[in-house]
């Protein structure tokens, strides 16, 4: 008998997920020099990471053979959100925390709700618990939340919307998320997963932190990988009420985020400088990819995050030639959607070799 079959059947069966292509592997495969590779394939900030942090892991280099103390970091987190710290809870990136909450909730003969086209680390955190992943159909490329709604079944314990979306860039005005929350049943935990918040247009941003006095069964997700710039360091974080971050607590391993990204994420919280030339490179990028879309006569979905998906036609073979061309973006035919490329928006310069080779491509 393999060492396979020893295994728990739904472990078996999970499709591994396939992150964006390293540098260093294109470069390797086609002899390319790494300095003229452009990524744009996993929404990392083109900017990378903030100066203030730069230094604060520096300084923090020594000290690294201490156990980590995550008090400053929560205590900041908490303060900047308004809840009490033992409301936040720190993850290695925020898909640690995404998986602490599928290991308290999740277990075989439960089931757990999400949307077609949506982020694959729901469908890996509720598959490796053995529960059962409900798949609603995509409205617009997006939630569809009466669907979702409507899918909740006596066994679901979890519901997983990420807002924006990703790979799609979907954003669902805040009210309807609102209105959700008020419709499920009070057991029912709804994971809210805001890692493209800070791209949100400040006049449209709305505060769902002052939600967690309503909904104990809301669980915010937040990180430092996208506009902070710190993907490599493995930060992220939960919000949720004190029930339940006690509960996700139990699960954590103790020491879950190390010395240096715990120096690093409170430092980057207070680099506003940093934050707003992030914002302000997104903005302008954003605006540049798209009108480069729209000439060239391209379908994309309008995204509220650092990325734009766009259709490609057959989007595998414009991927290899763009690969050709030292430029990675992301194709998500293992989303659904093998017709579409997403692409992260870069610098000026990387946006515009991005668009020169795109349109070499096509
Ligand atoms: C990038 C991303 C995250 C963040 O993952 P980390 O583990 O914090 O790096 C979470 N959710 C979504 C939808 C994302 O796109």
């Amino acid at each position: 008998m393999s060492l396979a079959e020893q295994a728990l059947s739904y472990v078996r069966a999970i499709s591994p997920y396939q992150p964006g292509k390293p540098i260093t592997e294109l470069a390797r495969e086609m002899g390319i020099p790494v300095d003229s590779i452009v990524k744009l394939a996993s929404n990392e900030n083109p900017l990378g990471m903030s100066p203030k942090a730069r230094e604060a892991v520096e300084k923090a280099i020594s000290g690294v053979e201490r156990y980590p103390d995550q008090f400053d970091l929560i205590a900041k987190v908490a303060g900047r959100a308004g809840v009490a710290q033992s409301q936040v809870v720190l993850g290695n990136g925020s898909n640690d925390v995404l998986d602490l909450i599928a290991r308290v909730f999740l277990a075989p003969g439960r089931s757990a709700v999400f949307a077609q086209h949506a982020f694959a680390v729901y469908p890996l955190a509720t598959l490796s618990t053995g529960a059962e992943l409900i798949a609603t159909p995509a409205k617009n490329y997006g939630h569809d939340l009466a669907a979702m709604r409507a899918a909740i079944r006596p066994d679901t314990r979890i519901v997983w919307i990420a807002n924006p979306n990703n790979p799609t860039g979907n954003f669902l005005p805040y009210a309807d998320v609102r209105a959700f929350l008020e419709s499920v049943p009070k057991e029912v935990i709804v994971v809210l997963d805001e890692a493209y918040n800070e791209y949100i247009p400040p006049a449209e941003r709305v505060d769902t932190a002052g939600w967690l006095k309503e909904f104990p069964n809301l669980v915010i997700c937040r990180t430092f990988s996208k506009i902070y710039g710190l993907a490599g360091l493995r930060v992220g974080y939960a919000l949720a009420s004190l029930e339940v971050a006690d509960l996700m607590n139990r699960v954590r391993q103790p020491f879950n985020v190390n010395n240096l990204a715990l120096a690093g994420a409170l430092a980057a919280l207070d680099d506003h400088e940093f934050l707003n030339a992030s914002y302000e490179l997104n903005r302008n990028g954003m605006a540049q990819i798209v009108a480069a879309l729209e000439r060239l006569k391209l379908e994309y979905i309008p995204s509220y995050g650092n990325f734009v998906t766009f259709r490609a036609g057959d989007g595998a073979a414009v991927n290899q030639k763009l690969l050709k061309q030292g430029v990675i973006v992301r194709p998500i035919g293992g989303y659904g959607l093998p017709e579409w490329l997403r692409v992260t928006i870069g610098t000026e310069r990387e946006n515009a070799r991005f668009i020169e080779a795109l349109e070499k491509a096509l």
